[in-house]
């Protein structure tokens, strides 16, 4: 069966706003049309109590809420690993997915002989170099052969290969069990379009998460990955890893916080005033020309500096990713936008919300064709916001001016934007 996946969440234990509540995550991932969700944050010692005396196995490795919930449960968290790369310390955030609490028992026993930092939902581990981090990555795999490790959200700074001490292959953190590892998390801040630059990806699955905080309409399952496979975890877990996907849905990576090169008016020295750059208008010694500080490299001047390192310089516009994928964006932003409301909690929002999902779940409607959707929601909902929701689906839609240094970039729907040739210093 064709199954929507999101794989890395949060529970209210891992800071952040919201509070995670079963409830409300068995009444918004039906409508959002998610199958199957990550528990988030499962080594955490009172979550995973919740966890044991909540949930029920109903398929191989997917767990219950509710008897006959739509919803199913993946035990997941996300670790934060340390190491000293060079003469710099760099944490990569990671996901860790197990198929029973049997194994995250014995992963707890064995993260905590080596010192893990369990105090909050997303734990620390230290290790000394990336022969340390080899070692403990290939201890967990070891555990059980369903256990899989996922490097998360790969281009923010706190992914692997962000800007925060820089490194040039998975190898450099990970070590030799990098070879072990076959699924990658895009992130908000990425997509497949910008990870097919990077030659390292090729035999990789590219996953799709919300990593999100809060169960909210516009948060989890922000993005997703679709399979089809039987509904049991090591049905799951193979087809990801044998790249048996049907497709990701994905934030345009303009948004993302960190996609293009500069810094943000908020900065020390800046006094409101902000830079952002294109890779090919990036100062060529990388210096902030307001503050002369190192600039925050964005996401896709990463991306083509690795595919420099790796291999021969790819051109954005020549690569293609191996699986389909589509750029969306949250169905309650896109009412709000629509309605010229401020706030997708609003009242009005979830209405239109209701009107439109009880027709259509939310993740269908970004498979489906514009013909079938127009012909779906025609007459049900405001004309403004059918065309907004066409037009983002046929990619009509940018962000100004794109995200850059921890800002996000606004949305604008029904008109498009080449990042190309930004140089902005204002
Ligand atoms: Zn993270
Ligand atoms: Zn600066």
């Amino acid at each position: 069966m064709d199954l929507h996946l999101d794989l890395h969440s949060h529970s209210g234990y891992a800071g952040g706003v919201g509070k995670t509540s079963f409830d409300d995550v068995e009444r918004n991932m039906p409508l959002k049309g998610i199958h199957v969700v990550g528990t988030g944050d499962c080594l955490y010692p009172a979550w995973l109590n919740k966890l044991r005396d909540t949930l029920q196995e109903e398929h191989t490795g997917l767990f219950s809420y509710a008897e006959g919930s739509p919803v199913s449960y993946v035990l997941q968290t996300e670790i934060i690993l340390t190491a000293d790369i060079g003469p710099r310390r760099k944490g990569v955030h990671t996901v860790l997915l197990f198929p029973s609490f049997d194994a995250v028992d014995k992963a707890v026993l064995q993260l905590e002989a080596w010192g893990m930092k369990n105090t909050v939902g997303r734990p620390f581990l230290c290790c000394k170099d990336k022969f340390d981090v080899s070692k403990k990555i290939e201890t967990l795999l070891d555990i059980d052969d369903f256990i899989e490790v996922v490097p998360a959200h790969v281009m923010t700074p706190e992914g692997v290969f962000g800007s925060k001490a820089p490194i040039d292959s998975l190898q450099d953190f990970y070590g030799e069990s990098a070879e072990r590892i076959s699924i990658i998390e895009t992130g908000l801040s990425a997509d497949p379009q910008v990870l097919s630059l990077i030659p390292e990806f090729d035999r990789m699955s590219l996953i799709s998460n919300s990593d999100a905080h809060s169960p909210a309409l516009n948060r989890m399952g922000r993005e997703f990955t679709s399979v089809s496979t039987r509904k049991d975890y090591p049905s799951i877990l193979s087809a990801l890893r044998k790249n048996h996907i049907l497709g990701t849905a994905e934030f345009n990576p303009v948004e993302g916080r960190y996609f293009l090169t500069g810094h943000r008016g908020g900065r020390k020295g800046h006094e409101g005033h902000y830079c952002i750059f294109s890779p090919k208008n990036t100062p060529p010694d990388a210096k902030c020309p307001i503050c002369g500080k190192q600039l925050t490299i964005g996401v896709i001047e990463r991306a083509l500096q690795l595919s420099a390192i790796q291999g021969e310089g790819r051109d954005p516009d020549d690569v293609k990713p191996k699986k389909p994928f589509v750029h969306m964006v949250p169905l309650t932003e896109i009412i709000a936008y629509s309605l010229g409301i401020i706030s997708v909690s609003s009242k009005k929002v979830y209405n239109n919300y209701i009107k439109i999902t009880s027709i259509i779940d939310e993740c269908d409607l970004w498979f489906e064709s514009q013909n079938a959707i127009r012909r779906k929601l025609s007459g049900i909902v405001d004309d403004k916001l059918l065309e907004n929701i066409l037009s983002v689906k046929r990619g009509e839609f940018c962000f100004y001016p794109a995200g850059y240094d921890g800002e996000y970039g606004t949305l604008r729907i029904g008109t498009t934007m080449d990042y190309e040739d930004v140089h902005i210093i204002k």
